[in-house]
């Protein structure tokens, strides 16, 4: 059997390009500096290659399952944020570690690695707009509401790995804690038995799927604090009531399924297996028939058996490759038009092949360095999630 994959249709908005901005407080970051190769330079493929080969074990080169083929080729490992930080982690002898992932996990990457060893994110500009829906000016003024209302001792953060070291080191200094979508439930679970409210940074779909989904708390037990309303949008009465406080943010990728592409799906393929991560809305993880992480949707696709059909609402890259890997499943994209992450993609070949070039000429291209005291308390957070039962 032959693979079945059809490629989704572009749309002008699924090809707008995040993470151009040059605020320094953004993660988006800014445009790259560097001298890159022209994509249509044949010899890209040998001179990764040989750089790489120069270079040896000094250095190793993580890829986000999001990214492209032409660069998961060259990553030593393959994984999502978590897995990838905890990977550099466990090379200390590798001087330079090359994240083909984003900002945030690179940022990750420079906290849990040793002081001697520098990450790299091969273009800056590669941002995640979920993260940068959270600054932290805006989060410290909503916890100063939080305390001048009596209830922020009641309260204990929790922040998604998809979040910038700025916020991860706040939860850290507030006793919370950092989780993945594969241990939120776990993280919500800690949470509640030290405090009667969760503040949920900075993905509001994460926490509201969770909460109501697998902690058995109901829509009205979730608030949304909007950080462009005065007072988040929410009235005293409501901040006292609310088991969760969610932040507004969410993934931009995750966040374009609708229910209309679930109901679609199912009427155009009978039989149909609707498998989402729990950064989509609400309303379409509970019409799927399966919710989980990009690991999990990994392991569901390699385990499904011969002949089941999928439509599968995570980001196009990941879905392509697993509909390739697996020509005897019928594997879709849950949405009919192309749903990349843009900034995701910024990370391309010339600039991996630019990054490895500018590390065998002696020089660090792109250093991604978090400062001592956010990288202090983002580690306490990201050790108590390590500890979580
Ligand atoms: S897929 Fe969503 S959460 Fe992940 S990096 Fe892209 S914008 Fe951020």
């Amino acid at each position: 059997m032959t693979s079945t994959w059809t490629e989704p249709s572009n749309t002008a908005t699924a090809l707008l390009l995040l993470g151009r901005g040059t605020d320094p407080a953004s993660e988006r970051g800014v445009d790259c500096p560097g001298d890159l190769p022209a994509a249509s330079d044949p010899d890209l493929v040998a001179r990764a290659t040989a750089a790489k080969a120069a270079l040896g074990d000094r250095v190793f080169v993580l890829g986000h399952h999001y990214q492209r083929d032409e660069v998961i080729q060259f990553a030593d490992v393959t994984g999502d944020s978590f897995k990838l930080a905890r990977e550099a982690a466990a090379r200390p002898d590798a001087e330079f570690i090359i994240f083909c992932g984003v900002h945030f996990m690179a940022e990750s990457a420079d906290i849990l690695t040793g002081p001697g060893q520098r990450v790299v994110l091969p273009d800056l500009a590669a941002g995640c707009s979920m993260a940068d829906m959270a600054v932290l000016g805006q989060v410290e003024a909503a916890w100063d509401e939080f305390t001048d209302l009596g209830i922020a001792d009641d309260i204990v953060p929790v922040t998604y790995m998809n979040s910038s070291a700025d916020i991860k080191g706040f939860v850290g200094r507030n006793e919370g804690v950092v989780c993945t979508s594969s241990n939120a439930k776990r993280a919500l679970t800690w949470a509640f038995e030290r405090g009667q409210k969760v503040f949920f940074l900075p993905d509001q779909h994460l926490g509201r799927n969770t909460a109501v989904l697998e902690m058995g708390l109901t829509l009205d037990d979730c608030v949304l604090w909007d950080p462009h309303k005065p007072h988040g949008g929410l009235t005293p009465e409501q901040l006292r009531e609310a088991k969760m406080i969610l932040w507004r943010g969410h993934c931009s990728v995750h966040g374009r399924f609708t229910l209309d592409s679930v109901r679609e799906v199912r009427e155009r393929v009978p039989g149909v297996r609707v498998l989402v991560h729990p950064e989509c809305r609400h309303e379409v993880v509970r019409a799927a028939d399966e919710v989980g992480s990009t690991e999990y949707i990994i392991k569901a696709l390699d385990a499904a058996p011969a002949g089941s059909s999928w439509a599968v609402g995570t980001e196009l890259n990941l879905v392509r490759r697993m509909a390739l890997a697996h020509p005897d499943k019928q594997i879709m994209f849950l949405d009919r038009a192309v749903c990349y992450c843009s900034t995701m993609n910024r990370i391309d070949l010339p600039h991996l092949v630019w990054s490895l070039e500018e590390l065998v000429a002696g020089r660090v291209p792109n250093q991604i360095s978090v400062d001592a005291d956010t990288a202090k308390y983002a580690r306490v957070a990201l050790d108590q999630m390590l500890a979580l039962p």
